[in-house]
């Protein structure tokens, strides 16, 4: 494949518009039914898509644009990151040099996730827990380079400047007069970020957090916003009050949820970010904490 057809096809990429679709959700306890919006991250692309892919795709144009082919391009992630999964889906489409440095779980948990990522032609090191720490720390990042050669490194998550700059330009766009809150799943923040800048002041984005208290959430996405020069509108919250037990933890009450609420709008759910996020959703409508919403459906089920 031509290296300018590689940077074409990133270009379609970045230049892709997610659609919303409109559901209502009838409650079997309360008997009562709620009507929402859902932003289909999900429907962006097939095997491509979720909001990890609209991360990923102005990385790539750096990438491109600014480092030799031979060079591959390398990421970081643990056993269940939705990152390496479309990491290694784009990499294998583009056909690109690709290194993915995994956490290894003592419980073997990471192999599935290895042999994907394999199977798409990423070459992966296994990292220890100990090791994985230090991938932030320069020294340790220079080390792996004399070990497996030179490589353009895109960070964990795909959260950059150009890439929040991306989500709030592609958030921007979408017609979102009609609505007052929007929800959306809280992993590192970078998501959170570009929505809030993109939605504008008129709508409120309540970030639904994945794990237990994190004092430095709010930081990172004041620091995201910051980094890619954008405009803090003060329209976000996150929420700690659904995290169900912790990161990737569940609760019967949420997976019962999870069923019902797959069966009626035909929407697949996740269980570290979305299914949280949509029982999230219904509790504060239920409530009548919030109307008129715009859920941000981030997952990619392909
Ligand atoms: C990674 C991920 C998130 C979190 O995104 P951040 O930008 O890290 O906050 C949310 N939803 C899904 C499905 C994800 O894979």
């Amino acid at each position: 494949m031509l290296f300018k057809t590689k940077l074409s096809l990133v270009q379609l990429m970045l230049e892709r518009k997610p659609v919303i679709t409109k559901h209502v959700y009838q409650c079997s306890l309360s008997n009562k039914s709620f009507n929402f919006a859902a932003c289909r991250l999900d429907k962006l692309g097939f095997f491509i898509s979720g909001n990890k892919i609209l991360k990923i795709a102005p990385n790539l144009q750096e990438y491109l644009s600014s480092t030799q082919e031979e060079v591959p391009i390398a990421t970081f992630g643990g056993s269940h990151s939705n990152h390496i999964r479309a990491f290694s889906a784009v990499t294998y489409a583009l056909r690109l040099n690709s290194l993915v440095f995994l956490r290894e779980s003592p419980n073997g948990h990471h192999i599935p996730l290895k042999d994907l990522a394999t199977r798409k032609g990423c070459k992966v090191m296994l990292l220890s827990p100990e090791e994985y720490k230090h991938r932030e720390n320069n020294a340790f990042i220079n080390n792996l380079k004399s070990q497996h050669g030179h490589f353009y490194l895109m960070t964990e998550g795909g959260t950059s400047p150009s890439s929040v700059k991306h989500l709030s330009n592609v958030f921007s766009q979408m017609e979102t007069s009609e609505f007052d809150h929007s929800i959306v799943p809280v992993g590192m923040g970078g998501t959170i970020a570009g929505l809030a800048s993109g939605m504008g002041s008129k709508v409120l984005v309540i970030g639904i957090s994945s794990v237990k208290a994190d004092k430095s959430l709010n930081h990172r996405v004041r620091t995201a916003l910051i980094d890619a020069d954008l405009h803090d509108h003060y329209n976000w919250e996150i929420s700690y009050d659904y995290h169900f037990g912790g990161f990737g933890k569940a609760k019967p009450e949420l997976t019962e949820f999870a069923i019902g609420f797959e069966q009626q709008t035909g929407i697949e759910l996740n269980q570290t970010y979305t299914m949280k996020s949509a029982f999230a959703m219904i509790d504060l409508m239920r409530k009548g904490k919030i109307s008129n919403v715009l859920w941000m459906n981030t997952y990619n089920p392909n």
